[in-house]
């Protein structure tokens, strides 16, 4: 079964045992609670996306000539980093972009892990890397969506990992058997958990070098005991998708994780107490090159929707008359073909990494998105607010619709060009775009999802190739003063 359905995805998750908490209630079957089944459902279409477009969202195995989710496949040329891109666009579109962890997200992150297994291997570390080697393609093969958890809490950030709460929260390795490693604490947030079959557990931020039993890296399945998932609030707001058009099915939901004495057999383990080794996955930019690709793809997509959104409500009422609100739209534009144009560039500067026979494309154009994104997207939201104005409150509920006012909303919420059903769907729409709890923690995401942007921004600054940059700057430093000046 290498290539899921979206039948089977949902069977998977139903009663398997997992721990997930919301609101003080032990949820016995994510597919079928209020909360989560929206997105259950949509996670299900992901699956029987890749069926109903396999040229596009499978790939063949060379070993054993089965199909598999092309986001696992793990790039040896420019053509394959093309061919992952339009699968990504396919599931990102899906979601017009809201949902940040769709699959592709993590598989494409275990790819490039085992495709360079090297990194891992470093000062006698081979059955990591072996481990990781089978573990990608176990999840491969059986199409398994992974989420991570790559972040201490936060309790005290002035201090190392290792100094967070007298040294008991971070998570951190306790014991060992024969057969597993025992860990315990917390991991701050492992989004789509509650969707997920497996969480992975690898390096978000640099340890100490004597902090040898912080630095683990290993995966479990969601059931395994001793898991504790706490959800934030659902943000699905358990209604139709009139009413929440979005948050109804895209609340990927964010849980932080409690590890209370997890066993972890050993072929699980990715590494065990290599605090060096730790860093030095954090600095391979190979596997962050494809997040970020996979990120900008959705971002691209959020624009494109953004547009099409502040497009149709300024036509509805008629507001793209105006020349102020035209060049509003023209800056979403921008936007997002600036994006566009960074996420080709990427592609087409694709490269060969270090002679590996693996390809990466080029980080270049989107570092610089990352760094971006976080003011773009807000933008594009406060944007849409001044298109739209008044609208967005002008937008009665399906009961409302359906209720003893139902003459009067036909009369006057009437629009231009869209009767009042057409209007009222569409400021919803909008509405949870740029003002839902989901759009609020859509903007918390395109900051945080991946550290934080403005430091990744400041290490864009300190890592940036100057040579050429300086010599413009310096051939007029250098020059000898010429006559004319010096006569003055
Ligand atoms: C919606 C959402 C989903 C997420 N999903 C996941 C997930 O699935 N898996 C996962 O592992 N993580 C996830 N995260 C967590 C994410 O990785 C972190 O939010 C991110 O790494 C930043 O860490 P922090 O939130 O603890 O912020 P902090 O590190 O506490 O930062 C808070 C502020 O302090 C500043 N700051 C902190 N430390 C320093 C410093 N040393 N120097 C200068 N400034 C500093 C930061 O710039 C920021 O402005 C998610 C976050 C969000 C918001």
């Amino acid at each position: 079964m290498a290539v899921r359905t979206g039948q089977q995805f949902l069977e998977g998750l139903k009663n398997d045992g997992r721990e997930i908490w919301l609101d003080g209630e032990l949820i016995q079957d994510v597919t079928t609670h209020p909360a989560f089944k929206g997105a259950a459902e949509h996670i299900a279409k992901l699956f029987d996306l890749q069926h109903k477009y396999p040229e596009i969202m499978t790939a063949t195995c060379p070993e054993t000539g089965e199909k598999f989710g092309i986001t696992h496949l793990i790039p040896r040329s420019k053509e394959d980093i093309k061919r992952i891109r339009k699968a990504m666009k396919v599931w990102a579109e899906a979601s017009v972009g809201l949902m940040g962890r769709s699959p592709d997200y993590m598989n494409t992150t275990f790819a490039c892990f085992a495709g360079h297994a090297d990194v891992w291997a470093r000062r006698g570390n081979e059955q990591g890397a072996r481990n990781m080697i089978a573990y990608q393609k176990y999840v491969r093969d059986n199409d398994l969506i992974m989420t991570h958890s790559i972040i201490n809490p936060q309790v005290d950030r002035s201090v190392s990992e290792a100094e967070q709460g007298g040294g008991e929260v971070s998570l951190h390795k306790v014991g060992e058997t024969e057969d597993s490693i025992i860990v315990r604490g917390a991991r701050m947030l492992a989004t789509l958990a509650p969707f997920a079959d497996e969480l992975t557990v690898y390096p978000g931020s640099d340890i100490r070098l004597q902090d040898k039993k912080y630095a683990i890296c290993f995966a479990v399945p969601m059931n395994t005991p001793g898991l504790k998932f706490i959800c934030r609030d659902s943000y699905s707001k358990e209604r139709n998708n009139f009413d929440y058009p979005l948050s109804s099915r895209f609340d990927e939901m964010d849980a932080v994780v409690i590890f209370d004495d997890v066993h972890v057999p050993k072929d699980r383990v990715f590494m065990d107490g290599d605090t060096v080794g730790y860093s030095e996955v954090i600095g391979d930019g190979y596997w962050r090159n494809y997040i970020i690709f996979q990120a900008m793809n959705r971002a691209l997509t959020k624009l494109e929707f953004a547009f099409g959104l502040g497009h149709m409500i300024a036509d509805t009422t008629g507001v793209n008359a105006f020349d102020h609100v035209q060049e509003k739209l023209g800056e979403i534009w921008n936007m997002m073909e600036m994006t566009r144009a960074g996420v080709v560039a990427a592609e087409e500067g694709a490269f060969e990494v270090d002679g590996k026979g693996i390809w990466a494309p080029d980080d270049k154009p989107l570092i610089a998105l990352r760094g971006l994104m976080p003011k773009w997207i807000p933008r594009a939201t406060e944007l849409l607010k001044v298109i739209g104005g008044g609208g967005y409150m002008l937008t009665p509920s399906l009961k409302d619709m359906n209720g003893p006012l139902a003459n009067d909303i036909t009369k006057y919420y009437q629009a231009r060009n869209a009767d009042a059903e057409q209007r009222i769907r569409l400021f919803r729409l909008g509405w949870d775009f740029i003002g839902s709890e989901l759009a609020g923690r859509g903007d918390l995401y395109e900051r945080f999802y991946l550290s934080d942007a403005y430091r990744m921004t400041a290490l864009n600054y300190k890592v940036a190739e100057k040579e050429h940059a300086e010599m413009l700057v310096k051939q007029f430093l250098n020059e000898p003063v010429n006559e004319l000046q010096a006569t003055k």
